[in-house]
């Protein structure tokens, strides 16, 4: 008999170690009201790579919002884990919280939510100014995010003077200035044209190139989806390799 162990070259490597931003072990979250129970999400394993572009897909009421605020420490689960840069969000007090969300997360929704009585420059600069730095480093590091998506010729307009893709480029200028690791991103793009959207998404590819930033991004676009590093789906409250029927919902 032979005795000598065959060594594969790719096992013996040693592998890298993958710098994860963001995780989360066994998340479920269940909604109760009246006598109902709504089991939304049921074990979610994920763990999100520095610079990895993932996209979510499922069926409208799949769950795929309720993740995204879990995720983000915008809401609890019932059980299970949720880390953001290496720190368990349940052993962090809300105070704790709120600083590890401002500084490792940045956010954008379908609607833009930005302040329309702020001018974009105002908008952009908040997230810093609630980080506590001065006004006038707060200011400056606005201008430049919104020079680099393209908007420095709009600083001083207010949402209601912008269009739906400068608004929501403000959006994505803003969840990117205190540079975070990681964006979590709810069908950013569902509410613009497609020659727009095509825009918003050419836009976050040069942004994840250049600043490293990792995106979670939910979608019904496949073209999007498609376009990413990875897609999940979620389908029965748990997250799925590939595309599934009732897609695109
Ligand atoms: P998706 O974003 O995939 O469309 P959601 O995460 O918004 O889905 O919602 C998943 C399910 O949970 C839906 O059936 C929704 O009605 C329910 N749900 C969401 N939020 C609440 C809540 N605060 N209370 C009770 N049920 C909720
Ligand atoms: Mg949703």
């Amino acid at each position: 008999m032979n005795s000598q162990v065959e060594i594969h070259p790719e096992e013996s490597r040693p592998q890298a170690p993958v710098d994860v931003v963001l995780a989360c072990h066994q998340l479920t979250k269940t909604y109760r009201q009246g006598g109902n129970q709504l089991d939304v999400l049921r074990g979610i394993e994920l763990e999100v790579p520095k610079g990895e572009r993932l996209a979510i897909v499922g069926a409208s009421g799949s769950g795929k919002s309720t993740l995204l605020n879990l995720l983000g420490g915008l809401d609890t689960p019932t059980s299970g884990e949720v880390w953001v840069g290496g720190k368990n969000l349940a052993a962090l007090n809300a105070n704790e919280r709120g600083w590890l969300r401002n500084s490792s997360l940045g956010f954008v929704y379908q609607f833009h939510h930005l302040l329309n009585e702020f001018t974009a420059l105002e908008n952009v600069a908040m997230p810093l100014l609630i980080g506590k730095q001065s006004v006038a480093d707060a200011r400056a590091a606005a201008q430049e995010m919104l020079e680099a998506v393209g908007l420095g010729q709009r600083l001083t307009h207010k949402p209601a003077q912008l269009s739906g893709g400068e608004r929501q480029r403000v959006a994505i200028a803003r969840a990117l200035v205190a540079r975070p690791a990681c964006v979590l991103m709810d069908e950013p793009t569902g509410n613009l044209d497609r020659a727009t959207a095509k825009e918003i998404h050419k836009l976050m590819d040069r942004l994840n190139r250049e600043t490293g930033v990792s995106f979670v991004i939910v979608t019904h676009d496949p073209d999007l989806a498609g376009a990413l590093d990875r897609c999940l789906h979620l389908v029965d409250g748990q997250l799925v390799e590939g595309w599934h029927q009732g897609d695109s919902v």
